[in-house]
């Protein structure tokens, strides 16, 4: 489904994270996680070419499908450095796949990220680094087009991500909403559920007014 120009939302159906596919500059086609394994058919319904696969977090309902997906597609896994480790070495507890009751086969990330890096350097989505979900959490801005990404970070329903699982930490959560917060935001795009299609800095806002 395109949820705005040059974005398809693949929905999270199950245990599966939502994953979006973006049109940057330049013609590189990046998808924003990959949900699990069970996902992948879906994904190869929607994406007939990708450059590049960013995961969010390491969780296993947004990484799972790394390893088919790249293998498809020959494109390069992209992670947070704090995250990385875990999906590099398949880490049954951070990564949550024994908690989901599977087994995340490791795969090496190939480019590592840290906060304010500019994915591949041309595509205009930048890495706003939020921990507090995860450890290497990272949100996608597209400044351009006001777009956040936002992960596991912050949901369209006024949830946010929790932090009682391995690498949680309420207070940095709380920071990194603060941090989005300053962002100049239209459009929402969240690893779960429903996507927050206009005024989303005030959405934030609200968000955190609610919370904080
Ligand atoms: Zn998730
Ligand atoms: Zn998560």
């Amino acid at each position: 489904m395109q949820i705005a120009e040059g974005i398809t939302l693949i929905e999270g159906v199950g245990a599966n994270s939502n994953c979006y596919l973006v049109e940057c500059a330049g013609g590189i086609n990046v998808l924003v996680d990959t949900g699990t394994a069970d996902n992948f058919l879906r994904i190869k319904e929607h994406v007939k070419k990708l450059d590049v696969i960013v995961n969010t977090h390491c969780h296993y309902d947004h990484t799972g499908g790394n390893l088919l997906v790249k293998n498809e597609f020959g494109a390069k896994l992209l992670a947070h450095e704090e995250d990385a480790p875990y999906i590099s070495s398949g880490d049954g507890e951070h990564t949550c796949s024994s908690m989901f009751g599977k087994v995340l086969t490791g795969v090496k990330v190939d480019i590592v990220l840290k906060d304010r890096d500019v994915i591949l350097g041309t595509t205009g989505l930048e890495v706003v680094h939020t921990p507090g979900h995860t450890v290497g959490g990272i949100c996608l801005y597209d400044r351009k087009r006001k777009i956040l990404f936002s992960g596991d970070t912050l949901f369209a329903n006024g949830g946010v991500g929790r932090t009682d699982l391995p690498g949680g930490d309420y207070e940095a959560l709380l920071a990194s909403l603060r941090k989005i917060s300053l962002l100049d935001v239209d459009v929402i795009l969240p690893g779960h559920g429903e996507c927050v299609l206009s005024g989303g800095s005030e959405y934030i806002q609200d968000v955190l007014n609610s919370i904080g």
